[in-house]
């Protein structure tokens, strides 16, 4: 199968409200030239250096997402042409987020990661860490003028257990749903970042309404 059509596969499966974002990490810009010719237009990558590449030598219509953890020292190499950040998990990189963006005179979209998995070692924010943030933000309006917070993502734990993997999903969902009527300047939750090539349909079904998608589209990865 080429790249092609293992994107036109999987977005002709997809319900009409989610979003397709393929996870380019890793990948020659050959091969995301292959999606972007197949329609393809918004790319995943999680490292800055590798995504600054690539957007420099590609098509400017691209929407570019970073999909991984984030150093706060980094987002000012972003912040001039990201349109997605997925993996916010502290209100101190979202106000470096802020700031770099102020610069850039732009507004940059947001998602709150949370913590579901079972993993120590996966990153995100428990549901104390989140109200704390939502406090800040009910609170006080008059900062954070230069971000939107638009949704919620998260990653379940990596298991053959599907169980497992679905309650995981029900609870971030759960998550989303109930902060869903909290509506300020910069904070609506319409986005929820869930699934990827093992486990994107169990996500849609629990509600997903933005898959990231990597090995299904270019095959599998040497090397992380
Ligand atoms: C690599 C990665 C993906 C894609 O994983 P696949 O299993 O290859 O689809 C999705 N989300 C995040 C955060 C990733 O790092």
């Amino acid at each position: 199968m080429s790249i092609a059509n293992n994107i036109n596969t999987i977005k002709s499966s997809l319900p009409e409200q989610v979003t397709l974002v393929a996870v380019s990490k890793t990948k020659p810009v050959s091969d995301l030239m292959e999606a972007y010719n197949a329609g393809q237009r918004i790319f995943g990558e999680n490292k800055i250096q590798e995504m600054t590449d690539k957007q420099e030598q590609m098509p400017k219509d691209i929407e570019w997402h970073m999909i991984g953890h984030v150093q706060t020292n980094k987002v000012k190499y972003m912040a001039p042409f990201v349109s997605l950040i997925h993996g916010v998990d502290s209100f101190k990189l979202l106000k470096e987020i802020d700031k770099q963006a102020a610069k850039n005179n732009r507004v940059i979209d947001c998602l709150l990661q949370m913590h579901i998995a079972e993993e120590e070692t996966k990153f995100g924010l428990d549901t104390t860490e989140l109200d704390e943030i939502l406090k800040h933000i009910q609170n006080d309006n008059s900062f954070l003028k230069n971000i939107r917070i638009i949704g919620l993502m998260g990653m379940a734990t990596f298991t053959e257990n599907e169980a497992q993997i679905k309650k995981e999903f029900l609870h971030l969902s759960s998550i989303f749903n109930k902060h869903k009527e909290l509506k300020t300047e910069n904070f609506k939750l319409e986005t929820l970042s869930m699934g990827m090539s093992g486990d994107y349909e169990l996500a849609i079904s629990c509600g997903s309404t933005m898959i990231r998608i990597g090995s299904s589209i270019f095959g599998s990865r040497n090397h992380q």
